[in-house]
């Protein structure tokens, strides 16, 4: 056992920023204004950016590693503002999902497919193939290992026709099939309250499958309201016990995580 301290930070949709020692982990990050009706945060105290759930490079720069990862190119995904980063921060590395246009492309991007394995000195970066768009991430530094989903999820939509919801599921379930030869620490999951009835779907089969300690929402569209019916559903199906709910953007948690 190797136990790390792990800060995370809910940015906003499926942003979400995780650091331990001395690295920093930023995935999904697409919104760059900070919202005043949150909690206002007072000058002068050890707050950073992340608290209010946005970026600024000079706020981070002390952070010895820095890995951006961007699962698609969708706008509520990827937010090409990220790689004006790079200046500030060359330590930082860019992970982008194929998918996401050439012209977002640098000599420092690290661009990967899905089913793709990465691996230096510091990071194992493993990708599943999206349902919807690009790529899941698997990420695995000093013994903790986060999932990122990004939009890889079992989406069912009632309007669709139900060979469309029947052949998500199969291909959601295959998904799933794989990462579960992994023990996950910290995993980032879909739970879109526009699915109405399906909300829970993906997150549920993922809990039921896959070896994970602690989950986060995401997805959820400013949609406060899932928070709720996740503490509903925890109070008989002990495996929702394990998600931490969200209640504001830049909210931080502190959890022990590795094995
Ligand atoms: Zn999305």
């Amino acid at each position: 056992m190797d136990m790390e301290q792990v800060n995370v930070w809910y940015l906003s949709h499926s942003g979400f920023a995780v650091s331990f020692k001395n690295s920093l982990f930023l995935f999904d990050y697409y919104l760059d204004e900070a919202d005043d009706n949150g909690k206002a945060k007072g000058d002068g105290d050890n707050q950073t950016c992340l608290d209010k759930g946005i970026v600024r490079p000079d706020d981070i720069a002390s952070y010895e590693r820095i890995y951006v990862f961007a699962s698609h190119r969708h706008p509520d995904h990827f937010y090409p503002v990220i790689l004006t980063w790079k200046e500030h921060l060359p330590q930082a590395q860019f992970f982008l999902s194929s998918d996401i246009p050439k012209k977002h492309r640098k000599d420092w991007t690290i661009l990967l497919k899905p089913y793709e394995n990465y691996e230096d000195n510091d990071i194992k970066i493993r990708t599943f193939k999206s349902t919807d768009e690009g790529v899941a991430f698997l990420v695995e530094k000093d013994n903790v290992v986060i999932y990122h989903a990004g939009d890889l999820n079992w989406w069912h939509w009632d309007e669709e026709p139900f060979h469309w919801n029947k052949d998500m599921e199969a291909k959601y379930k295959k998904e799933v099939s794989q990462i579960q030869n992994y023990q996950i620490d910290i995993a980032f999951l879909p739970t879109d309250p526009r699915q109405e009835k399906a909300e829970f779907w993906g997150i549920s089969w993922f809990l039921e499958h896959v070896d994970v300690k602690v989950v986060f929402p995401m997805h959820f569209w400013d949609d406060y309201s899932i928070m709720d019916r996740i503490k509903t559903e925890a109070q008989h199906n002990p495996l929702f016990r394990k998600i931490n709910t969200i209640s504001s953007r830049g909210q931080h948690w502190t959890l022990q995580a590795g094995h």
